[in-house]
């Protein structure tokens, strides 16, 4: 199949300084959750995206000296010639398909609180550390001595990176992640030297760095600085226009700006509240000023848009993360007329939970992702089949679907039977809630996928009992019944369930699902803490209700804070009028209200309601696998070979949770029984010689 010619233009290759980029697919620097801890598994995960086609490959941000760090997030760290080896895999693979490898050097300046390495932490203004957990610790104005410290240690840091084989070197001062941001803006730089004031003093730093670069590698690298396109942090932060004066002064001080936006939270803005190309606006108009190509992100998964950034002259690199971490193939897609095929971002920042939680990141869309080199997963590939022939799975949400994908991948002949009328499951409810349409790309994708393979039947109508399951003799079986939301206020705060007087309307996110919705005043009382409370109470809003949301955290939908939307949630609610009460659970529910208690001191006050939205655990639906697995002696006669229950029909989860599951079923069937042993490889830090 051949792509459209207007895609076309993205296949042009463009020069970054002394060295030319294949290709208009940028992947722009990001997080994965494994940084030094895991390497080998970070080099694999580059890796595949240079087999995907990307003409742009790029390290997440690399500490330059221990004098700043950002533990306890990992990253990845330069701060002595020991750290090299590491980098040189990443590089080495990252050019495995002719891609050019970048490196994103940072000294985090006064967002590294320093918890590791213990140095007093170094700004261009003392102020508290500027980081997510607002740790009690303080940064001293760096001097002049300070200053040229910074510029040898970038000059170190530059020449290793040359050293271990990157193309591109990136200067990074965005996010508030870099000590170039803290200089430039007034609100981290309130110094009366030369580094202070007026812009160009501002941006000295900058330009020193740059230039010590140009000295030390420039003959073959090419040289990026990566700014925020917007401080948002108030009326000192460097804005939009200061960025623009900017570039307009230092025009052709880099061989490419890269655009990033604000905050890491404003920059990977979350579907529910950021569209694809969302800073459009904000970079428009920039790459007149500048001879230099402009590369900027905006959620991108469709060809078409990205091919209209570059037509209408905003963009020369289509910049992408989150998108090419749930698609690596999303280039190769584009190249061979396979747009149809691409694995679009949902953009759920689940991607993002692993490196807030400094464990391996996972994608909701790419269950393969950091997975490659662990398991030896590959996003478009799976061995072939084993020894056996075919696999009945019960289910169609998420994991059912990926199940059946990759098994199908596999060359099982794969029966999918769904007791409904349609496929995706939750998500397929789900995407009708406000700000969860893109969650429907999770079956979109899949639904696809599995039309197009003749060994894959889909059953609509087809709710399995245990007969069912027993009489047709498949020989394996995967029970991917999916979950229920719970009624009965069993979650964190209530481990049995709670008091309810049964004439008070209870009601769960599945109710509101199927369109039983309460009216009046309703109390959601979220023990969930991820998206579902604050999207019920959103919702319930529209229909009409008088909400007050009730949870026992700190934080409204508080594990979004993970996700990077916890934030907008709370502003969300506040402007629809939700009123949130905070450190407060509820103890029980009377006819006419609801008794909530002080998570600390457990005072308890009366709110009225007329109905209750419980938002607090699932439990697996139906009874199906419980039936099954009473009756195991029955298996071997009905000619079943393994029956097992996965994603939430095994234990609720997240939807990244549900993927990864069907996934893991594929891949291990008709492979060797798991032993004591982990599934997977990990790097163990190599023993230093006794002292
Ligand atoms: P998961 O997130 O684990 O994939 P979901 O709840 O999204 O789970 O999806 C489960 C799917 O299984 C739903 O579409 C539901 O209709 C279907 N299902 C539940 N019980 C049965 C059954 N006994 N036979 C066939 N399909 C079933
Ligand atoms: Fe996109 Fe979600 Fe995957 Fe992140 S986890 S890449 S936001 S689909």
């Amino acid at each position: 199949m051949s792509r459209p010619a207007a895609h076309d233009i993205l296949f042009e290759p463009v020069q970054i300084g002394p060295v030319t980029a294949k290709n208009r697919f940028f992947q722009v620097p990001h997080c994965n959750g494994g940084g030094y801890r895991d390497p080998s598994a970070v080099a694999e995960m580059r890796r595949v995206k240079a087999e995907g086609g990307w003409g742009v490959i790029f390290t997440e941000q690399v500490e330059i000296h221990h004098s700043a760090e950002i533990t306890p997030w990992i990253e990845l760290r330069l701060w002595e010639e020991g750290d090299m080896p590491a980098l040189a895999r990443m590089a080495e693979a990252m050019k495995s398909h002719g891609a050019l490898a970048g490196i994103e050097l940072v000294h985090p300046g006064v967002n590294a609180p320093n918890l590791y390495s213990r140095a007093v932490p170094l700004a261009p203004t003392a102020l508290p550390i500027r980081t997510f957990t607002n740790d009690p610790v303080q940064a001293r104005a760096m001097d002049r001595e300070d200053i040229r410290d910074l510029r040898r240690w970038h000059r170190t840091a530059v020449r290793r990176a040359k050293a271990c084989g990157f193309d591109l070197v990136c200067l990074y001062g965005a996010h508030g992640f870099g000590i170039i941001q803290h200089f430039l803006s007034r609100a981290t730089n309130q110094r009366g030297d030369a580094y202070g004031g007026s812009l160009e003093n501002r941006s000295r730093l900058l330009r020193e760095l740059v230039e010590d670069a140009r000295e030390e590698i420039g003959d073959t690298c090419g040289i990026s600085l990566r700014l925020s396109l917007d401080e948002v942090v108030g009326d000192l932060g460097f804005s939009n226009a200061e960025l623009r004066d900017l570039i307009e002064m230092h025009a052709e001080l880099p061989d490419l700006w890269d655009l990033a936006h604000g905050s890491w939270e404003e920059c990977s803005g979350p579907s529910r509240f950021t569209g694809e190309a969302a800073q459009e606006g904000l970079v428009t108009g920039i790459r007149a000023l500048t001879p230099k190509p402009v590369v900027g992100v905006g959620r991108f998964t469709s060809p078409d848009e990205m091919a209209r950034q570059v037509r209408a002259g905003i963009l020369d690199f289509i910049g992408c993360a989150r998108p090419s971490i749930a698609d690596p193939f999303l280039p190769k897609k584009v190249e061979e007329g396979r747009s149809d095929e691409i694995r679009e971002c949902i953009g759920c920042n689940i991607c993002v939970t692993g490196d807030m939680t400094a464990s391996l990141s996972r994608c909701t869309q790419n269950p393969a992702f950091m997975e490659e080199w662990r398991r030896g997963w590959h996003p478009e590939r799976a061995p072939a089949r084993g020894a056996s022939r075919n696999v009945l799975v019960v289910g169609a949400g998420p994991a059912g679907l990926e199940a059946a994908r990759v098994l199908g991948l596999r060359g099982y002949e794969v029966a999918l039977a769904e007791a409904g009328t349609a496929l995706g499951g939750r998500v397929a409810r789900e995407c009708r809630l406000p700000g969860l349409a893109a969650w429907g790309r999770v079956r979109d994708y899949r639904a696809a996928a599995i039309g197009r393979m003749p060994n894959v039947s889909v059953y609509f109508d087809s709710a399995l009992t245990a007969d069912d399951v027993l009489e047709f003799g498949f020989e394996h079986v995967c029970i991917a019944t999916g979950a229920v939301w719970r009624a009965d206020g069993v979650a964190r705060q209530h481990v049995v369930p709670m008091p309810v007087d049964p004439a008070m309307p209870v009601f769960t996110p599945d109710d509101a699902m199927a369109g039983r919705l309460p009216s009046g005043r309703v109390v959601v009382y979220d023990d969930d803490h991820y998206y579902m409370g604050g999207v019920m109470a959103e919702l319930l809003v529209q229909a009409g209700c008088t909400v007050t949301l009730v949870t026992p955290a700190a934080r409204v939908s508080d594990w979004t804070w993970n996700t990077l939307e916890q934030a907008g949630v709370h502003r969300r609610l506040a402007g629809l009028g939700v009123e949130i009460v905070l450190n407060r659970g509820v103890a029980r529910i009377r006819a006419d209200h609801v008794v909530t208690s002080c998570t600390y001191t457990g005072a308890e006050a009366a709110l009225p309601a007329d109905a209750v939205m419980m938002v607090g655990s699932r439990s697996p639906a139906g009874t199906l696998w419980p039936e099954l697995k009473a009756r195991q002696a029955e298996w071997a006669a009905a000619g079943i070979r393994s029956l097992r229950a996965i994603a939430d029909a095994e234990a609720p989860g997240p939807i990244a949770w549900a993927t990864w599951a069907g996934q893991n079923y594929a891949r291990a069937l008709d492979g060797e029984a798991p032993g004591d042993a982990p599934p997977f490889r990990r790097e163990i830090a190599a023993l230093a010689p006794p002292a």
